[in-house]
């Protein structure tokens, strides 16, 4: 059965999907009460953030437009120093999908929402005229469990640890979009254990990031501007698979602006940083990190290279690669 614009008249079949699909997948008490708006418990300081997702095509190795539309908004949360409590999900879905094809995002959103440990709370669902697209536009609510976590609170010395490879779902994308075969997996994932370790264990986390569109390079200049510092990288520490790296030869790309869906990095006091990479190490998708770099005084965002040259490291300009998330 395909979706028709009689699935977005509020009438008989509006209510069959949310029933069908949505409630099905998203059960929870909240959301089942179906009032019009959701009534939550939530501590007086929270994160509240909201993000759109576009991402064509809307399954590929690793991921699919629902696993990326909690993972993005849940990983926001958790960069702030927020735990991640709710979501809720708005569908914009053209003429033509298949029934089945909702209800496999939908699942896929919901078991991604089980591992995040977060409910969708409230929901909405538009059709409109097109050819077969889903547009997903979540938000999210996270209790902030500590106080200050910021871009702009990089301090002198930190040491700067990335939770693990880049590039893997660009190179997913990219992958699906060129008809290349390859094993590349999008990393696209909740980081709520790597975040959730480092704070139980008192690390004094004083910036987090996920890495998402414009890579690394473009968070790291962000980092330095937002806390008016330098940051120095070594190009030697960074981890790259092996295949992500041969498939950015052959195309000619840099893993330092490619989009990653379940990486962050955290920049912690010097005399944590063993404990703090340990902590990563033995975290859920964090088994790859790597201590990349160090907070110095000055400006912007400078690479030592392998062969121990020194490359400035800007921000992503123009368009990276369109619709990657
Ligand atoms: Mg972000």
């Amino acid at each position: 059965m395909k979706i028709d614009m009689a699935y977005g008249s509020g009438g008989r079949q509006t209510s069959d999907l949310i029933h069908e699909v949505f409630l099905k997948n998203f059960d929870n008490k909240i959301l089942c009460k179906m009032e019009d708006a959701a009534v939550l418990q939530v501590n007086p300081k929270i994160a509240y953030t909201t993000d759109s997702f576009v991402v064509t095509p809307m399954f590929f190795k690793g991921g699919d437009i629902g696993k990326v539309a909690v993972c993005g908004t849940v990983n926001d949360l958790l960069v702030m120093g927020a735990m991640p409590k709710y979501l809720t999900a708005g569908f914009i879905i053209e003429e033509g999908v298949e029934i089945d094809t909702i209800d496999r995002i939908a699942k896929s959103m919901s078991l991604a929402a089980k591992e995040a440990k977060v409910r969708i709370v409230a929901g909405d669902t538009k059709v409109i005229e097109g050819k077969g697209g889903v547009y997903i536009n979540t938000s999210g609510i996270g209790e902030i469990r500590r106080a200050g976590v910021s871009i702009s609170n990089c301090r002198l010395g930190d040491v700067i640890l990335l939770s693990g490879n880049l590039g893997e779902h660009h190179a997913s994308i990219m992958s699906h979009r060129m008809g290349i075969e390859n094993s590349i997996q999008s990393d696209c994932a909740p980081l709520r254990s790597i975040v959730k370790n480092l704070m139980e264990n008192n690390i004094k986390i004083h910036c987090m990031r996920d890495v998402t569109r414009g890579g690394l390079a473009t968070v790291l200049s962000e980092a330095a501007a937002s806390s008016s510092c330098a940051i120095e990288i070594y190009e030697k520490s960074l981890p790259i698979s092996d295949q992500v790296r041969g498939f950015c030869d052959i195309l000619g790309l840099d893993p330092l602006y490619m989009a990653n869906e379940g990486k962050l990095i955290a920049a912690v006091p010097k005399d944590q940083a063993g404990k703090a990479l340990a902590l990563m190490r033995r975290s859920k998708y964090g088994e790859n990190a790597q201590v990349i770099g160090k907070i110095k005084e000055g400006s912007g965002v400078t690479m030592i290279t392998s062969l121990n040259g020194s490359r400035i490291i800007d921000i992503l300009y123009g368009e990276g690669l369109p619709r990657i998330c």
